[in-house]
């Protein structure tokens, strides 16, 4: 076992600086790590919005939440908030976190399917402390000094500039001992004997080598695709938005704690508050409107004063066929993208990084860990694959050929499955710990205005009455948690005070 000495890392974007981090963090100076990025070519400088896996990743990194929410123009994030996606003037909330309190041996939902079927539950978001604390606007970090408490289960995510994030990691990698190099790499040479990578070399002509090369170069893919040759399955025909024009504007007293995605005639628009602005997105399929027409509803569709011009972005849904091909192992926008409906990208760099390190090389690069690795990065890609597809699928819109389109295309048999089977009782398959939870699924079935036609029969152990007043009683708790939780602006601007 002969072990790695040096780590390339391809890429300064958030992808490259939060495997720089993590990797900097857990081999504690034992390996040379060295980053290659190129200010020329620059990010893509979108990605602002996170699901509540981010805090570990945070805390594994040894970030400091304060130092991170000054240094980003963090806000914090309880779900995302979907407008006109089930049908037109629709709105429905996926709050993070649970949903009211499990009774006995049933989820909490099953007996929500039960009351609503009967006209007697009220609105979901009266039983999550995350969704009605959105509806109000406010926050707080868990109590875990009440542990009975909803309040003691608030789970966030986070809002930020995803530059600033990078620019913030950089400065920890750095002072870990990783070594930055400014450079565009014109050139990629490779082992003869098996085609590993060795060495990447920039412009200048200086040649960076190493046994690991992990590809953050983001959608062009620079070693596993222009190198290697990888190959990409494209999701396309499941996931057709293509383009994305970005903007940031004036910001608002009130900083909503959660994202917005609004449906428009041919895509849908992101809204992102930060301290001192609102990211905004229109994502957009180029089959059904123009760029300029894009740009049209983005702009007409803000809350304050455009800060910059719109910026077009490019991209293809699908996956890399390997994320890890020889000696090279691609993170970020290299190995995949789904689009960013549910901000999962940056949870899928954290979640590769962790599996690098599980699967960690010597100089032998073993096969069957590469096998194993790019079997679970694939079920990670397929698994939250569905869960967005489901999001276009579900829908009831007749006003609007991409809408149709959506709803009629033919979808991945595991989504069909899911699809099936709650559609009879309301249940929820999670498979090896799958990304989204049972309750992230219900709440877009319900929010789309799928409704199973029974619930589980254990639901009829308990009395109605019974079930009546309990779910009162839940709906009750939520709300006097939420009276006691400050406004999410005050909270944020006392917790970490520009
Ligand atoms: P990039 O940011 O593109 O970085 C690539 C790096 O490679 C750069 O440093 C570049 O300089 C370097 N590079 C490339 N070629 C060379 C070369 N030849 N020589 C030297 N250096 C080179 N994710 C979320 O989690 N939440 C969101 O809300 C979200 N929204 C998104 C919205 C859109 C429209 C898009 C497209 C993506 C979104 N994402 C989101 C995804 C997120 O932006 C990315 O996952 C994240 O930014 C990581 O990007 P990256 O580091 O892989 O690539």
């Amino acid at each position: 076992m002969q072990p790695l000495n040096t780590i390339v890392i391809v890429g300064g974007g958030t992808a490259g600086w939060m495997t720089a981090t993590a990797l900097s963090t857990a081999l504690r100076g034992r390996y040379k790590i060295r980053l290659v990025e190129s200010d020329e070519i620059g990010i893509v400088g979108v990605g602002e919005a996170t699901i509540p896996m981010i805090q570990r990743f945070n805390h594994v990194a040894g970030i400091d939440e304060v130092e991170f929410m000054k240094a980003t123009n963090g806000t914090f994030k309880l779900g995302v908030e979907f407008v006109n996606w089930g049908k037109n003037g629709d709105r429905y909330m996926h709050g993070f976190g649970r949903l009211g309190q499990d009774l006995w041996m049933v989820g909490f939902e099953q007996y929500f399917h039960k009351m609503r079927a009967l006209g007697k539950a009220r609105d979901l978001a009266d039983y999550s402390i995350m969704r009605s604390a959105s509806r109000a606007n406010k926050f707080m970090h868990p109590r875990t000094d009440l542990p009975n408490s909803p309040l003691a289960e608030i789970t966030y995510a986070y809002h930020f500039d995803a530059s600033l994030y990078a620019r913030h990691l950089r400065k920890l990698s750095e002072g870990r001992g990783v070594e930055r190099i400014e450079g565009k790499i014109t050139q990629v040479s490779q082992r003869p004997s098996d085609g590993h990578v060795d060495a990447v070399v920039l412009e200048s002509g200086r040649r960076i080598e190493g046994e690991l090369f992990i590809d953050c170069s983001g959608f062009r893919g620079l070693l596993i695709e222009q190198t290697l040759q990888t190959g990409f399955e494209d999701w396309t025909h499941w996931l057709p938005c293509d383009r994305a024009m970005a903007v940031p504007c004036e910001s608002v007293p009130v900083w909503t704690p959660y994202t917005r995605a609004t449906a428009h005639k041919s895509g849908w628009q992101w809204r992102i508050p930060l301290q001192n602005r609102i990211g905004n997105g229109h994502v957009y399929c180029s089959q059904y409107i123009s760029d300029d027409e894009a740009t049209a509803v983005l702009l007409s569709n803000l809350d304050g004063r455009p800060l910059a011009d719109p910026r077009p972005i490019r991209f293809k849904t699908g996956m890399r066929k390997k994320s890890w091909n020889k000696n090279v192992i691609a993170i970020g926008l290299a190995s995949g993208f789904l689009e960013p409906i549910e901000s999962t990208s940056i949870h899928m760099v954290q979640a590769a990084v962790s599996m690098v390190l599980d699967f960690f090389p010597d100089q032998g690069f073993s096969q069957k860990d590469i096998d194993a690795f790019n079997a679970l990065s694939r079920f990670q890609y397929e698994r939250i694959r569905d869960f967005i597809i489901l999001h276009y699928k579900l829908n009831q819109r007749d006003d609007a050929a991409f809408w149709q389109a959506c709803a009629a295309m033919d979808i991945p048999g595991t989504l069909r499955e899911k699809m099936d089977l709650f559609r009879t009782h309301g249940r929820i398959q999670r498979y090896n710990n799958e990304l989204f939870t049972e309750v992230a699924w219900m709440q877009v079935f319900t929010g789309q205005n799928l409704y199973p036609e029974s619930y589980h029969p254990l639901v009829d152990v308990q009395s109605e009455g019974g079930i009546e007043e309990y779910m009162g009683s839940v709906a009750h708790v939520v709300e006097q948690c939420v009276n006691v939780m400050p406004d999410h602006a005050e909270y944020v601007k006392q917790y970490c005070p520009s």
